[in-house]
């Protein structure tokens, strides 16, 4: 759809009356919102553009949120509810942008949200997808299908790939778009409501592993993330880049994962779905406010 007639038909989905029908529609269901980086005010952008959401944007949707619905923990999203809707917020890759300005927003106003870590790649890490974009190499689709399934989503092995075929690549990127510290994990878990999960420990595509590689990348996050942040740590995994298998499915049970996640979906009730492979509606940096609104509504699909 072309930009300018994108805007108006959000804003007209947006309006009173079809946001009283959608309301209608929502009512008792859960929602789990997925971001990425935080780009904080005045900073210029970098990286995969596609995951990163300015700070303002993100205040705004948090305002959007806590009116259409109630902002629970993660953890808490299956307890009985009023009626009202009920939204998770979690951001992946523990960015520090997200890690420090996206939970100060949260923090504001007092709402909860789970970090999901990978702690492989913690303290100043820069995504092999963030370094090929910032280095102005178009990820497209090619690029990106043979770099989490020929590659298996490896960092160590893309940047290796990408040098050998000359892709330009540049680890110059801003702070916020690098990976947090522990310490300044810690910091985010002073605040009342905010968790980490796993996001297993290297951030590899997990479907493209064995059952024993499998099975290590979730156990080794698991413990490690129980060590360093004892009850803040909370039994639930996201799938990296959302890619999810039966194989991933069972060693997700088995390292003891209350649920797990993927990239794509929006309002369910946990009846209706996996426990183990529960949908996200992910929010990509270019969605505007008012089309923020109406995804939330759902009156338009992600
Ligand atoms: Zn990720």
């Amino acid at each position: 759809m072309r930009r300018a007639l994108r805007l108006r038909v959000e804003s007209a989905l947006g309006s009173a009356a079809v946001g009283r029908m959608a309301r209608y529609r929502i009512r008792g269901k859960r929602l789990i919102l997925a971001y990425h980086g935080i780009v904080p005010e005045g900073a210029p952008s970098a990286g995969e553009r596609s995951l990163f959401v300015s700070q303002r944007d993100f205040a705004a949707h948090l305002d959007v949120v806590t009116e259409i619905g109630d902002v629970v923990a993660l953890d808490a999203l299956d307890a009985p509810g009023n009626g009202r809707p009920r939204v998770a917020i979690t951001f992946d890759d523990a960015y520090r942008g997200a890690v420090n300005e996206g939970v100060q927003e949260l923090a504001r106003r007092g709402l909860p949200a789970t970090i999901f870590v990978a702690p492989g790649r913690l303290s100043d890490h820069v995504f092999w997808w963030d370094a090929l974009s910032n280095g102005g190499a178009a990820l497209d689709d090619a690029i990106r299908h043979h770099a989490l399934h020929g590659l298996g989503g490896s960092d160590e092995r893309v940047r290796a790939w990408a040098t050998r075929i000359r892709l330009p690549s540049s680890d110059a990127v801003p702070a916020y778009a690098q990976t947090a510290t522990p310490a300044e994990l810690r910091a985010a878990l002073d605040f009342a409501g905010i968790t980490v999960g796993s996001h297993s420990w290297s951030h590899a595509n997990l479907a493209a592993l064995s059952a024993l590689d499998i099975a290590t990348e979730l156990e080794r996050s698991r413990d490690w993330l129980d060590a360093a942040f004892g009850e803040r740590a909370i039994p639930w995994l996201a799938y990296p880049y959302g890619l999810d298998s039966e194989e991933t499915h069972r060693a997700a049970a088995k390292a003891g994962y209350a649920g797990a996640l993927r990239i794509g979906g929006g309002w369910h009730r946990a009846i209706d779905v996996p426990r183990l492979a529960r949908p996200r509606l992910n929010v990509p940096g270019s969605l505007t406010v008012a089309g923020f609104r109406a995804r939330l509504l759902g009156v338009m699909q992600p």
